[in-house]
């Protein structure tokens, strides 16, 4: 059963991207990433999410999020 996850991103030239780092999709699928050591290690330890630079990608590929869309 679907929970009602707030899901924070900085990913902002996706289409489901809103202001202050939120995603406004219904539901996403996120796989297995490389990536990221400057992104923090947990979403409650880190007040301050809203604050984080924007992170724009070329393609879905190089995002751990697979519903990325461009607008
Ligand atoms: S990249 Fe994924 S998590 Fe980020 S706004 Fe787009 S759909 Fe949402």
């Amino acid at each position: 059963m679907p929970s009602e996850l707030e899901v924070r991103c900085t990913v902002s030239n996706c289409y489901f991207w809103a202001q202050d780092n939120f995603c406004a999709a219904d539901q996403i699928l996120i796989t297995s990433d490389q990536s990221s050591p400057q992104s923090p290690e947990s979403l409650a330890a880190d007040a301050s999410l809203s604050q984080m630079a924007e992170t724009p990608v070329q393609n879905r590929e190089i995002t751990c999020c697979h519903t990325f869309r461009a607008h």
